[in-house]
């Protein structure tokens, strides 16, 4: 019964998490994931044990008959460290289809710079090992040609921006000097966002849009060689805009489905920040605390979700709430040495469960 409040409370929001496997240089350095508990591949929860760190005082732990000191986490859904990319993306396939369906939906990733987010969104060139977004945009072509037996037509489209100390670059366009500007339109009812100057490109196959991921990709890289750290500073948001029509029975709809590689959540303390930097890590966490705080307030039904506080959440402020559906998708790091920065994502996370 309580459960099912639970996820009556949190509607259409899921918390995924993630743990990556130790890396080779981890392995050879000594490193290790013997503090966490987790599923090899997939199940419900994860917990460390025996980390001696100040932020555990403060969580909800218990200590275990050989005496040692347990934390537990639950999620909607744990990966272990052998969970694989197309296992990950059986579980989030029926929420990207759902945009086909009209629903508007984002899919963050989160966690410390290292942990996996890039991987786990993105993956490597390797068919096996493509991430989460490849994977989509390949689903929807397909799905949209099966759909088309009964009469739905689709236009699809890419725009694709990287939200760097509250102000958005388009990774898509090739001049220079264009500035971006969030605006809100009033349509029908309520208002919607826009952004003026962004660029739109339309696509028909998967290959198209993979060559938009190559081309946002390189553009992110070169800004990041100008900008120290950047890329793992910034927030990269993917958007897959459908427009669908249905020919035999005149219906209408259109959608969303955004991808958002989010900066890395490491503490300013920790990363020994100051000046820019420390500018820059406040403007990142203030961003990242912005996102959890409109999650809560959808989630706990505020009359007065706080959408304009961050460039992010204003960007995506149709494509949270109302009729969408969010996942987040914590990615850890299982390295002891993490484990202060591991157990602080992890209380994010809970923030938003
Ligand atoms: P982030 O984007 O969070 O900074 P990355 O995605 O770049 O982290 O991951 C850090 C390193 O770990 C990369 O070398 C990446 O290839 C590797 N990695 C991350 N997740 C996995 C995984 N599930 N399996 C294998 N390697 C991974
Ligand atoms: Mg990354």
């Amino acid at each position: 019964k309580l459960l099912n409040v639970v996820q009556e409370l949190k509607g259409n929001i899921r918390v995924f998490c993630r743990v990556r496997p130790l890396l080779k240089k981890e392995i050879v350095e000594g490193g290790s994931n013997e503090h966490m508990q987790m599923p090899g591949k997939a199940g419900k929860s994860l917990s460390i044990t025996n980390v001696s760190t100040c932020y555990l005082s403060k969580l909800h732990s218990f200590i275990h008959s050989d005496g040692q000191k347990v934390v537990p986490f639950s999620f909607d859904r744990v990966f272990g460290d052998s969970s694989t990319q197309e296992e990950v993306f059986a579980d989030v396939a029926q929420l990207v289809q759902s945009a086909l369906d009209g629903y508007n939906v984002c899919i963050f990733a989160y966690g410390q710079t290292g942990a996996g987010k890039t991987y786990t969104m993105e993956g490597t060139n390797s068919e096996h090992e493509l991430g989460i977004i490849p994977r989509s945009v390949k689903l929807i072509f397909k799905k949209c040609e099966e759909l088309n037996k009964f009469g739905w037509v689709y236009k699809l489209s890419v725009q694709h921006v990287e939200i760097y100390r509250e102000v958005l670059q388009d990774l898509l366009q090739t001049e220079s000097g264009v500035k971006l500007d969030i605006r809100t339109t009033k349509a029908s009812k309520k208002n919607s966002v826009w952004v003026n100057g962004l660029t739109e490109h339309e696509v028909t196959n998967y290959n198209m849009v993979q060559a938009l991921l190559r081309q946002a990709n390189q553009k992110r890289a070169t800004a990041a060689t100008n900008a120290n750290d950047r890329s793992s500073r910034s927030h990269s948001v993917f958007m897959l805009k459908i427009v669908a029509t249905n020919e035999l029975t005149g219906e209408e709809h259109d959608s969303v489905l955004n991808l958002i590689d989010l900066a890395g959540s490491e503490r300013v303390a920790e990363s020994g920040s100051c000046g820019t930097r420390l500018k820059e890590a406040q403007k990142i966490n203030g961003s990242l605390s912005e996102l959890s705080n409109v999650i809560s307030a959808l989630a706990n039904k505020d009359s007065h979700v706080p959408f304009r506080n961050s460039k992010l959440t204003f960007l995506l402020m149709d494509s949270l709430g109302g009729n969408s559906k969010t996942l987040m998708l914590v990615n850890v790091n299982p390295t002891k040495k993490a484990a202060n920065e591991t157990i602080n994502t992890l209380r994010f996370a809970t923030t938003v469960n």
